[in-house]
């Protein structure tokens, strides 16, 4: 039914009986895959070992925008991301908001992403915060016309999607959506197209309203779901299907159990 398109299962402070039963927990709440998604190479290794057993989770390959300290070269990344249990590359992007003074070597390392994308055949899930126009622009002179992706934990301008979603990008839409802060963020999802939507927890951070102060966690999904589902007016059924298929079409080495 659901998919969390967008968690960090190794972040949650969680030992692997925990991990297990936040799985657990989530799948008797009707979510069906987890894509677990890395934040430095030098880490997938171990990453990888944690969630390996899980046939419901899938993994990706990439270096954090604010995760420059881990940065790698392009060999060992594109080595990385040819893994067959690679479904996606990412994640990466630029981030202004937290960390403007790396702003040439988040460009680097975003480039070299794309790169590898574009060489692998493989999708890219990009992080992008008060970096709308680098992003765009980057994406528009580097993306190889078979490169697509998605733009996660989403809370920049409508305009910003729109030019992603022309390139055959997807919007993912965290817990952020239920916070009260967050009407211009309510107002792009309110415009956008369902078929364009993916739905995420971001999780161990971001956790949803009610839950807010409390880590988040991959069962919690079903909150950002039911919460779109009322803001597009559409049943909870209906946003799931939508969004799951959304899911499949674009990370299609997902494994579909
Ligand atoms: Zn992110
Ligand atoms: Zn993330």
């Amino acid at each position: 039914m659901f998919v969390d398109s967008h968690c960090h299962l190794d972040r949650l402070k969680l030992d692997d009986a925990g991990l297990t039963e936040a799985l657990t927990y989530a799948r008797q709440r009707g979510v069906e895959h987890f894509l677990c998604v890395s934040v430095s190479v030098k880490d997938f290794d171990s990453m990888y070992e944690k969630v390996k057993g899980f046939d419901d989770v899938s993994v990706s390959c990439g270096v954090h925008p604010l995760h420059q300290e881990d940065a790698c070269d392009y060999d060992t990344l594109l080595e990385k991301a040819a893994r067959s249990e690679v479904v996606a590359v990412g994640e990466t992007g630029l981030d202004y908001f937290y960390s403007a003074e790396t702003k040439d070597i988040q460009r680097t390392s975003f480039v070299d992403h794309i790169n590898v994308a574009n060489e692998l055949n493989k999708p890219l899930i990009i992080h992008t915060r008060d970096a709308r126009e680098d992003t765009i622009a980057l994406l528009k002179s580097h993306r190889a016309p078979h490169t697509n992706g998605v733009l996660h934990c989403f809370t920049e301008s409508l305009e910003m999607a729109q030019e992603a979603i022309a390139m055959d990008f997807y919007i993912s839409i965290s817990g952020i959506v239920t916070f009260n802060s967050a009407q211009a963020l309510r107002d792009v999802v309110t415009a956008l197209p369902l078929e364009r939507l993916l739905i995420e927890t971001d999780s161990p951070w971001l956790a949803p309203v009610p839950h807010r102060g409390k880590e988040n966690q991959p069962g919690y999904v079903v909150e950002v779901a039911e919460f779109i589902a009322e803001l597009k007016g559409v049943s909870v059924q209906t946003l799931a299907e939508i969004t799951t298929d959304n899911f499949y079409r674009l990370f299609r080495h997902a494994k579909n159990t």
